[in-house]
Parts: structure tokens; sequence; C-alpha cells
């Protein structure tokens, strides 16, 4: 990975190399994190990083919900990602912050560990492989399934939760695939490793609901108020595997991988292989809005400064 040149961690612009924690912080040991993936745009303006409201504001619902003792407000979390990215320079186009118990603790007990918080900027450029947005991406059913709610909060972008998203992703490779599906206990689509899905059908865009053990990705939120402005009927419920087999368009949404379509899932070639116009339409529109170039979108972003 290219390094970029500082890393704010727990109120301090530091060096790349100088960002280090102790092999025995708890959350190295048993993935007590939160973090998030925000993505930063070029806009006539100068860079502006897209809903960053709404990404702290998940963050630290994150941190309430593994009951972190966090030392930062939403205010100085908010101040330090843009302090991040303005110097770090241009070009950087991707954050990740991170609440972590940094804490050096064997035991699981996380009741008084030291929560510290690292913001990373990097360039991440495409996701999924150049290419992916444009031809489509080809996805397999993981032999994993999405942590359920009952077993994990899967609402949260938790740390130790993306070991099974990695060993998704890791079948999907191997298995010459993109993306790994996930399922849920139901047997219905969850989503993919790191993104959000939707099937578009009889002239109606799916998507699954919140309970169905699904991050509630912020670029799936963006989506479906665009889509509904552009006239589209969009729903929120249970999405079967055989309803995405069949369907006209599946794409997925995400931060990393913004809109991109699905050419096959399991080697079945969804439509006729190739992206569809309803995903076509949305990925222009989104991909102007994150630019500033949409004026109605434009209290989702904000500029660096
Ligand atoms: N699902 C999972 C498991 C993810 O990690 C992500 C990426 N954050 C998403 C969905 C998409 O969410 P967002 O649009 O907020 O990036």
């Amino acid at each position: 990975m290219e390094k970029t040149k500082k890393i704010w961690l727990d109120g301090e612009l530091v060096d790349w190399e100088k960002a280090q924690v102790h092999v025995l912080a708890h959350a190295l040991n048993y993935g007590t994190g939160v973090f998030e993936g925000i993505r930063v745009y070029p806009t006539s303006n100068g860079p502006a990083v897209f809903r960053l409201k709404d990404h702290v504001k998940r963050l630290l619902e994150g941190a309430k919900v593994m009951a972190f003792d966090v030392k930062f407000s939403y205010d100085e979390v908010f101040e330090a990602i843009k302090d991040t990215v303005r110097v770090n320079g241009d070009g950087v186009d991707y954050v990740k912050p991170c609440f972590f118990l940094g804490g050096e603790e064997v035991g699981l007990n996380p009741i008084n560990v030291d929560c510290r918080l690292a913001i990373t900027c990097i360039r991440m450029g495409s996701y999924l492989g150049e290419g992916a947005q444009e031809k489509g991406a080809t996805l397999i059913t993981s032999s994993w399934k999405r942590p359920w709610n009952m077993a994990a909060p899967a609402g949260a972008k938790v740390n130790g939760i993306y070991v099974t998203s990695c060993l998704a992703k890791r079948e999907a490779v191997e298995r010459g695939a993109s993306e790994a599906l996930m399922l849920n206990a139901q047997g219905n689509i969850a989503e993919c490793s790191g993104e959000n899905i939707f099937i578009y059908k009889r002239g109606k865009l799916y998507t699954p609901k919140v309970t169905d053990s699904i991050l509630e990705g912020i670029t799936r939120n963006s989506i479906m108020e665009i889509a509904s402005d552009l006239g589209y009927e969009v729903f929120e419920r249970e999405v079967s595997r055989i309803e995405a087999y069949t369907a006209d368009e599946v794409f997925m949404t995400g931060t990393a991988a913004e809109i991109t379509p699905v050419s096959s899932i399991d080697n079945r070639p969804i439509g006729d292989g190739k992206p569809g116009p309803v995903c076509k339409e949305l990925q222009d529109i989104f991909h102007r809005v994150v630019r500033g170039e949409e004026p109605q979108y434009s209290h989702w972003l904000d500029l660096v400064g």
C-alpha cells in the first residue's frame, strides 16, 4: 500500500511510520474496534468529503453499540477528518477513521480498556478493479453467511465482524469472481463483503431491509433518495437469491465500490450480462452528485477547505 504523509492518532497528526500500537492491544487480539470508510472527491471548490456528517454519526453510533468510552466529540471527529485529508494533500480519495481498544490487555473484558482514535487517508482509486464500474462485476454466493443480528451487531461497522467478509472475499477471488454475495439466517440476500445490493425487476427497485442483517449503507441511502427523486419506486424488503438471479439488473453500492453493476451471479448472467440502463442512469447522477455538480444534493458534501 502506498503511504500517505500523516495519520491522526489521538489528537495529533503523526508521521505514517509513527502511528504504532502495541501487539497486545485489545483490538488487535479481539477485533474490538469500529471504523468507517469515507470518500473524498474533487469538486470545482476543492476536495470535498461525501456525507461526512452521516459517516461521523454512524462511527459514533458504532462506538455506542460497543459501549466504548469515547474521548472525542462529534465536532472533534468531524474536524479531525477534514484536517487529516487537508494535510495529506491532493489525490487522497479515501479516509478510514477507527475507534479501537488500544489498551494492552489479555482477557476479553473490554471494560476500562483505553479507547483510541486513528484517522488514516489513502489513495484508493477503483476498489473493485479498473473497468468494474463499466463492465460489471461477477459475484458468487459465498458459503459464509452474513453475521446476523442474533450473533453480532451486523448493523455496526465493527472490526471483528469483518473476518467473515474477508473469508467471503477470499472465496470469491479464489473462485475467479470479483465479489461475494452473503445470505442471512433466513437464506435471503443480505449484502456483499463490503457493499449493499439492489435489484431492478419488473420496473421496481428492491434492496434488503436494515433488519436483514445488513450494514445500513450511506451509499445505499443516497441511491434510494436519488432513485426516488428520479421517480423510481424503491422498496426495502427481503430479496431472495432467485429474485437476484432472475432480475433485469443487479448492482452494488458502497463508499469504496460506489455504484457497480453486477454482470453475473454464480455464473448466471444478469439480464443480458451487461450493465443495464437503470444502473447506468444512477451511476451517472451519483458521479455528478459527489463532484458537486447537482445542486440539489450539495448538502451531502463538506469542503475540506
Ligand atoms: N456493507 C458492508 C458490510 C460494508 O462494509 C459497507 C462499506 N461500508 C457497505 C455495506 C456499504 O456502506 P456505505 O455505503 O456506507 O459505504
